[in-house]
């Protein structure tokens, strides 16, 4: 359970919202409040929203007339801007004044009702947008399982390189090519080279993947040469998403050394539109799972006792699949995973307190995704290189078709839900993207 100190008045799962829809809305209850940014029906102009059932509340429209007050009234302001940077950094205090805010005024006997009301759209008619400009992106390597399985593939006898349970791993990736949900995914091109295979040819990637993930939106950052403590780093975590690290695993096996991922990963990488805060996820805290006898224990710069006790998620991940012909034949998207954000082999505060632990500085905006999460059984993988064995044991579809990776038309769709009794289910909305022809 998470602490009492993490849980306030927005956590009380009796509390239900006059914005009908939102209560038992599986995504976006009045205890979720997610901040995104949105253009609503007629009019393109980019403003912040909070999602509230299926309605999405102008945030721009909200600040203005004084709902919001004292303290509240700045960062309110920033939450209705183009971009979210500017609220991710001013922190996590700004952050809880304004949810706390819109609790009262989108519950159940509020007086503002009448006020509000107008400001609401429909969220289907809105069109969703990046939340923040993202300076950087680094992604980790923290699912342990998915680690090993990818690792198994290279190196039967030897999975896990001797640094893994030290150091967290990952790479500076690729902002520029970060989409929202629902962009199209152009497949990429490049050099493969498969083992039969002397010299590489180029052309359409044959082994196109996904990779489920959470992203890990920065909140308030850190001076250059300065370390975020690791006390201090959930404190520096301004909200979640889901991501997809979208992979050419042709080009990649053929790329990778010595310096790691390049043109496999950088083509594109598509996130949920709704930074789902600290807050909203508190209920869904658990501790960090105890390692397994004989590993090390982290070095002192990554253990907190209150991050072990409290510094992990139960969060439900899914990944669907819906093919052309899964589509053609009416019938739904496949699941092909069910899974959870326990697997991670460590907490996104280690994550934080890691990054910046040589004095990289994050800045608000920036995106961390935590790797590919997989559970450790075979129904909740995180990725088709995982599935599929290496593509070797091909996915019988219900359509009759089978995968062994992507196929253009095919959209993969991930979605998140964090469920505990006595609380309200607090879920991420969904990411989603169709690959397109090369
Ligand atoms: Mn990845």
């Amino acid at each position: 359970m998470p602490t009492a100190s993490l849980l306030d008045a927005t956590h009380d799962a009796a509390r239900r919202s006059w914005v009908r829809s939102a209560n038992g809305h599986a995504d976006f209850p009045l205890q979720n409040l997610p901040f995104g940014v949105f253009s609503p029906p007629g009019d393109s102009t980019p403003r912040g929203g909070v999602a509230i059932g299926d309605m999405v509340l102008d945030l721009a429209a909200a600040a203005r007339p004084g709902l919001f007050r004292g303290d509240a009234n700045k960062p309110a302001t920033l939450a209705g801007g183009a971009s979210l940077n500017a609220f991710l950094g001013a922190g996590a205090e700004a952050r809880q004044l304004v949810r706390a805010r819109l609790f009262e005024l989108l519950a159940e006997g509020a007086r503002e009702q009448a006020l509000v009301e107008p400001m609401l759209h429909a969220a289907a008619d809105c069109t969703m947008h990046l939340p923040a400009t993202i300076g950087d992106y680094t992604d980790f390597y923290a699912g342990i399982h998915h680690a090993l399985n990818i690792g198994r593939q290279f190196r039967p006898d030897n999975p896990l390189l001797p640094n893994y349970k030290y150091v967290p791993i990952g790479y500076h990736g690729r902002s520029s090519s970060i989409v929202v949900s629902d962009t199209g995914v152009h497949r990429p091109s490049g050099q493969r080279k498969g083992p039969a295979e002397t010299e590489p040819t180029v052309g359409p990637s044959r082994r196109l993947d996904f990779e489920l993930e959470l992203g890990v939106w920065i909140g308030a950052g850190n001076a250059l040469g300065t370390a975020i403590p690791i006390a201090e780093a959930a404190g520096h975590v301004g909200g979640y998403c889901l991501l997809n690290d979208w992979s050419a695993r042709d080009l990649q096996a053929w790329e990778y050394q010595p310096l790691g991922p390049f043109l496999a990963k950088n083509f594109v990488t598509s996130i949920s539109p709704w930074v789902v805060t600290p807050e909203a996820l508190a209920p869904f805290r658990i501790a960090q799972p105890a390692r397994p006898d004989g590993d090390p224990a982290p070095l002192p710069y990554l253990l907190d006792e209150a991050d072990q006790e409290q510094g992990a998620f139960d969060i439900e991940l899914e990944v669907f699949l819906l093919t052309p012909c899964l589509r053609d034949q009416g019938m739904p998207a496949y699941r092909l995973s069910l899974g959870s954000a326990r697997h991670l082999y460590w907490t996104v505060a280690q994550l934080v307190a890691h990054h910046s632990s040589n004095g990289c500085n994050l800045r608000p905006g920036d995106l961390l995704g935590t790797g590919t999460i997989s559970a450790p059984t075979r129904d909740g993988l995180g990725s088709l290189m995982e599935i599929t064995d290496g593509g070797k044991a091909p996915i019988a579809l219900p359509s009759g078709n089978t995968r062994t990776f992507l196929e253009d038309g095919d959209e993969v769709i991930f979605r998140a839900h964090g469920r505990r009794n006595g609380f309200a289910p607090v879920g991420f909305g969904e990411v989603r993207g169709r690959v397109l022809a090369a």
